[in-house]
């Protein structure tokens, strides 16, 4: 008998690593061969300088089975306890119906759907976002609405910036109500010092004496008051000023939208409508406004356009405004939202229509009123124009508050005594006579009690106008029709359930399930933001875990979990840079040096610090130019502020000089800020913290797993060395009274750690992976960049390479020499990849008229070779063009990508055949991705803005609420 093989090598095949990487070690050594090395760890060498490699492994344990790590995050999630919540305050309780929870919050071909870039492959996507527009535009009673902010906090951000670029008041104050919600008010503290906007907080009723360019108010008011704003906003335009308010989606399904009222501007938070606590997110914040502001507007908008056969189509609209184009001069630094949540959030309105939505309004108000009478005859003191929040005072509220934890219930806690009590739509019965028990009261027949209580609602304010008209919130309402919609919707687009996505800078990799399956446990999703610290320390632990990890990978001493971005990441980044030097007196230094190949959210989000941003130059050879940004921080000398470099370069390079840059900035008192995002190249290898470097973002939606959502949700850490960590943002007040001057920085979201819920996807990964997992997985990544660009350097060549002419984790093709040539440009090579099944590589970023292409380390060979395949076929096509083989203009790539309408029409004009339009290579045959519409007109979509459901009966020409072209 053989020798049995050893236990070590057998578990060894448990393991997770090998499963998140594709390439398997036979592979591995093939690739290797084509790129000419001869083990990872030599190809490693050759393309990390050494002077930034790390010496040591990483400090973290080896990696977990999949059924050992979710053992052990089981183990943590049992220490939250999950209380019942009336806390409110923003947040509320809520049924996600499980038709969506599993088809699109649990569903891959949802969540690992990249932002609708490339419009064709995104429709389903896009119109689960036009239906999330619609219902806000319905119920806010405005003109435009976009599809999602990040939270309500900066939602409330964005309004006062929007209003500031729209209002013809020449003011520099910003009133905010100080009934607005705490952390709201403590978010619009830290934005407006950043840009200088005097901020003015007082009673709703100075709201129209003080001299203001705008005001925000809340309806109802953080103590669930609901107030007639009519005169308030009558006033403020007569001066000038934009009226903008945060306004709660359930209430005004019974009182008068607030564009009846005269508002401008409604924001707020969507995540009553679905989409669980998480111990503050991911929700999707939203912003409504009127028309006339839709130029000024932040983040992303979807439009309806026409498609080149002149049906309808999506696309995202007036993306001019974006940083990508306008940089620091964009509306906002929006990139990564909340797509996931607001295609929740829009189906639970499909789902439940507009009297579903009504019922549960109505049922909550019930309740509420209910509950007020029985704590009035308790002795309690109640004021009167509430919808489902109440402010009680005149009791002893450590009493009740003691009483509320016997029973597992969380109130609200003010710190003068009075109790906030919020219902929502999981109230029953039993919790209504359950709080009024709490204070001594008592309901023993509800339905008694039900007959002979007015409602509380304002006699003055009854909702006038109707909402959610549109069909598509009026048929879906049994669960098979809703099932079949949102499989409709999914099967028009390509996420990663169908084929890679290798967008360069975006780190589109595997999102494993393992990773996924504890966010939606109730002990992290049930978990109300502001419950009390004793029922939250399985996430303190989960959360001081991860931070201790992503301190190890990155060299960094702190991580603020807070922002809930890359882009927010930045910006808390920065602040804390600001910060650091006006604890040291140096508060004049504002100029940020930004490369110019960076990101635009860089330069958009030091902007929003109040930084000035200077450009510096790239060479030749795509690296920074180390001579530029000698002289520019010799320049600007004691003004320097910082550095914003990206590393490895968004030219996919590593540069050689990055100690030395280190090194100029901190000889002129600035401070070095690395953007994480390519972290992707980094981990296990090298560490940002321990060649020089101060602070950077990561983005756990890249590098660590968290899915991208079709464009959220993100998580976007901001990690520091030990001299700014006391500058990382504040935890959210309690009352919202404590900003003062100390040089601390405040809230740069809703929520004290951000979008918590789903930081348990970044925990699994790193311990799945362990210290030697993620150090290979960085090396795969490399090795899968560095094959596609060799196989590919015949066919297109890769713009800029490194040491040894290696690149990093990507590869630019540059196509503009073929584009010279022939006429065919990166966009058409991104449109035909749709016809061979393929989401296109980045186009156009960094550099105009290339593609970036970052497969990741999840993509198997088998995946590559497709992909490779693929490229060929088309650069062959290309050579066609340029043989005359093919026309110039009537060829396979100008007309891409082909539908299966077009292909299986009676008629076929074009010079080329319907064989090559659609199945251009014979494995097509047996599996094919048909786009739902053809190649989609960008100009005629930002001539003519139109940001709603398309209304029915006038699909077969141009939606007849088109407004008049605007001038781009
Ligand atoms: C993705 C990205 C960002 C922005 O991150 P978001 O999470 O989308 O805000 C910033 N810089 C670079 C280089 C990126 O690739």
């Amino acid at each position: 008998m053989s020798k049995p093989a050893s236990l070590r090598s057998l578990e060894h095949h448990d393991a997770f690593v090998s499963r998140h990487i594709g390439p398997n070690d036979a592979e591995v050594a093939h690739m290797l061969r084509v790129v000419g090395h001869e083990s990872l760890d030599a190809m490693t060498d050759a393309i990390v300088p050494g002077s930034i490699r790390s010496g040591t492994a990483l400090d973290l344990p080896p990696p977990m089975s999949e059924v050992d790590a979710l053992a052990k995050i089981r183990g943590i999630a049992k220490r939250n306890t999950v209380f019942r919540s009336f806390i409110g305050q923003g947040y509320y309780g809520t049924h996600v119906p499980n038709v969506i929870l599993r088809n699109i919050l649990e569903n891959p071909a949802w969540y690992t759907a990249y932002t609708p870039y490339q419009a064709e492959i995104s429709q389903g996507r896009m119109e689960a976002l036009i239906n999330f527009q619609t219902m806000l535009v319905d119920l806010t009673g405005m003109e435009i609405a976009s599809a999602s902010l990040l939270d309500e906090a900066t939602a409330a951000a964005e309004a006062m910036t929007l209003a500031k670029r729209s209002a013809k008041s020449k003011s520099n104050v910003f009133f905010v109500s100080k009934n607005v919600h705490p952390q709201t008010l403590e978010v619009l503290r830290t934005r407006a010092d950043g840009l200088g906007i005097e901020l003015q907080v007082g009673d709703d009723a100075d709201a129209a004496t003080v001299d203001s360019y705008g005001v925000l108010m809340q309806y109802p008011d953080t103590f669930g008051r609901i107030h007639d704003y009519r005169a308030v906003a009558g006033a403020v335009h007569a001066r000038g000023g934009v009226v903008a308010v945060a306004a709660d989606l359930l209430a005004l399904t019974l009182i008068a939208a607030p564009g009846e009222w005269g508002a401008d501007i409604v924001v707020g938070n969507t995540q009553r409508f679905g989409v669980p606590f998480g111990f503050g997110g991911p929700h999707a914040g939203y912003m409504a406004c009127r028309d006339a502001f839709k130029r000024q507007m932040p983040g992303r908008l979807i439009g309806v356009s026409v498609d080149a056969e002149g049906n309808p189509a999506y696309r995202l609209t007036l993306q001019t405004r974006e940083q990508h184009i306008r940089r620091e001069k964009a509306t906002s630094n929006i990139c990564t939202a909340q797509v996931l949540l607001a295609v929740m959030a829009g189906m639970y309105a499909v789902y439940h229509g507009p009297e579903g939505l009504a019922r549960i309004a109505r049922r909550v108000h019930r309740f509420t009123a209910i509950l007020a009478d029985a704590l009035r005859k308790a002795g309690a003191s109640v004021g009167g124009d509430f919808f489902d929040t109440l402010h009680v005072t005149g009791v002893d509220a450590a009493a009740v508050h003691a009483r509320a934890r016997e029973a597992r219930i969380n109130l609200r806690h003010f710190d003068d005594g009075a109790i906030g009590i919020s219902l929502d739509e999981t109230t029953t019965r039993e919790d209504v006579a359950a709080l009024a028990a709490l204070f001594g009261g008592s309901i023993d027949d509800i339905d008694a009690l039900d007959a002979t209580t007015p409602d509380a609602l304002p006699a003055g304010l009854p909702r006038g106008t109707p909402f959610l008209t549109h069909p598509v919130f009026n048929t879906h309402h049994s669960e098979h029709e809703l099932l079949r919609y949102m499989r409709a919707l999914a099967d028009k687009d390509l996420a990663m359930d169908r084929t890679m996505i290798p967008l360069g800078s975006c780190t589109m990799k595997l999102n494993a399930t393992a990773e996924m399956i504890p966010i939606t446990w109730p002990e992290f999703s049930q978990i109300h933001p502001l419950a009390p610290a004793d029922q939250t320390e399985g996430y303190v632990e989960l959360i001081d875990g991860l931070e201790a990890m992503l301190a190890e990978i990155t060299g960094y001493d702190a991580v603020s979990f807070q922002p809930n971005s890359g882009a927010q990441g930045e910006f808390a980044g920065l602040l804390a840079i600001r910060a650091w030097h006006r604890s040291r007196g140096e508060g004049h230094r504002d100029v940020c040096l930004i490369p110019e190949s960076a990101h635009g959210t860089n330069p958009a989000s030091a902007q929003m610090a109040g930084m000035t941003v200077v450009v510096t130059r790239c060479d030749a050879n795509g690296n920074v130019d180390v001579e530029d940004i000698r002289l520019k921080a010799e320049k600007y000398g004691d003004r320097l502020a910082a550095i914003m470099i990206t590393y490895p370069s968004t030219h996919g390079v590593f540069e050689e000089d990055v100690v030395e840059i280190c090194e100029i900035v901190h000889a002129h008192g600035g401070q070095v800020y690395t953007d994480g995002a390519n972290m992707n190249a980094l981990v296990g290898v090298a560490k940002p913290g321990t060649w020089g470097s101060d602070v950077s973002h990561l983005n756990l939606h890249k590098t660590f797993c968290i899915p991208h959502g079709g464009g959220g949700p993100g998580v976007g850490p901001c990690a520091v060395k030990s001299h700014l960590a006391p500058f990382l943002p504040s935890a959210v007040p309690a009352t919202g009274d404590e900003a003062g001057d100390a040089p601390r920085v405040g809230m740069v979201s809703a929520a004290t750690y951000g979008s918590a819920s789903i930081l348990p996807i970044s925990w699994m990964y790193i311990t799945l992976m362990g210290a030697e997992g993620l150090r290979r997985a960085t090396q795969v990544a490399l090795l899968n960049a560095n094959y596609i660009a060799r196989r590919l350097e015949p066919h297109y060549p890769t713009l800029y390479t490194g040491r040894n002419g290696l690149v990093a984790h990507e590869c630019i093709l540059d196509l503009r020499p073929l584009k010279d040539a022939t006429g065919i440009g990166a966009e058409d090579v991104a449109k035909r990849l749709i016809d061979f099944g393929f989401h296109a590589p980045t186009l156009s970023f960094p550099v105009s008229g290339t593609l970036m292409v970052e497969p990741t380390e999840s993509e198997s060979l088998h995946e590559l070779d497709r992909f490779i395949d693929a490229m060929i076929q088309i650069r062959e096509e290309i050579r066609a063009v340029e043989d005359g083989r093919l026309d110039r203009e009537d060829n396979p790539l100008k007309h891409a990508p082909h539908t299966a309408a077009q292909a299986s029409a009676s008629e076929w004009s074009h010079a080329y055949p319907r064989e090559l339009a659609v199945f251009p290579l014979p494995s097509l045959r047996q599996q094919k991705y048909w786009p739902p519409v053809a190649r989609v007109d960008n100009v005629h979509g930002d001539k003519n803005v139109f940001c709603s459901c398309i209304p029915i009966g006038s699909a077969e020409d141009e939606p007849e609420a088109f407004s008049e072209p605007d001038v781009v």
